[in-house]
């Protein structure tokens, strides 16, 4: 098993721990991944390892590649469960996002009415109008916060940009009064630099679960790695561990849902 890149625009049908049977909508190119995030558990693998050579799909060719293949599941007697914005990188960072996310609330209400439209996003966006916008559009809004500790999202998230701040994007995530699934990783063992990754005791815990209680999420979504990640000294969080973790969240009166 190795780290993926995923076609573009459209990858799928693919059955999601979380989702459903996901239909893929992949606005990287084909060839490579486009982050403001670089994580060291990511499936897509380091950006340095996967810089594309083609470009990104344009409008147009999403709305039409995402029409053809629905027209496809159709003929097939498939319906997807969810049109998930996801793939090799950050969504929300295409430059025509907001007028995709029209797009495809069109699509889906022509082809499959009850499908969801989730999005996958690190939040780095969420600060730019049209992108806070179109995201209140969607049905699943799903943004990551895996911590609120700097230090750690230095070492594990790796955000591209040094400007970026973990208390503005929790005042970004609040600001969607509660359109919002908060998504958290939770991991042990080494880092690249060979220190300690592990989120899942209360030094991490509480302080996050605080942030909760500013955003207010309608759910949080607890998950740890599920296949190759980039960095090899990676552990799964336990059962117990993620089990006594949705416990304190659903304490606090927030729904968790919980993937091993
Ligand atoms: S935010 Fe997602 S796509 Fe970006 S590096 Fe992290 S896991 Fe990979």
């Amino acid at each position: 098993m190795s780290t993926v890149i995923y076609p573009s625009p459209i990858y799928g049908p693919v059955h999601s721990r979380r989702l459903g049977l996901s239909l893929g909508v992949n606005l990287m190119p084909a060839d490579g991944k486009v982050c403001t995030f670089d994580c060291i558990y990511c499936e897509c693998g380091y950006n340095k390892d996967h810089t594309p050579h083609a470009k990104r799909p344009t409008r147009e060719e999403v709305a039409q590649a995402l029409e053809e293949t629905l027209v496809k599941m159709q003929k097939d007697g498939q319906v997807p469960d969810v049109i998930t914005f996801a793939g090799n990188g950050e969504p929300t960072g295409h430059p025509d996002f907001p007028d995709i996310i029209d797009d495809t609330l069109r699509i889906r209400d022509q082809y499959c009415p009850k499908a969801k439209v989730s999005v996958l996003s690190n939040s780095t966006f969420t600060n730019q109008p049209l992108v806070h916008a179109a995201l209140m559009r969607v049905d699943n809004n799903i943004l990551k916060l895996d911590t609120i500790d700097p230090d750690y999202i230095r070492r594990v998230d790796r955000p591209v940009s040094p400007h970026y701040d973990v208390k503005k994007i929790i005042e970004q995530l609040a600001a969607f009064s509660g359109h919002c699934i908060i998504q958290t990783m939770f991991l042990k063992g080494k880092g690249a630099d060979g220190s300690d990754v592990d989120n899942t005791s209360d030094e991490y815990v509480q302080p996050w679960i605080r942030a909760l209680i500013k955003i207010q999420p309608r759910e949080v979504m607890i998950y740890t790695i599920d296949r190759e990640t980039p960095d090899r000294e990676l552990q799964k969080a336990s059962h117990e561990e993620l089990d006594r973790i949705a416990r304190e969240v659903r304490a606090n009166g927030f729904l968790c849902q919980v993937s091993y």
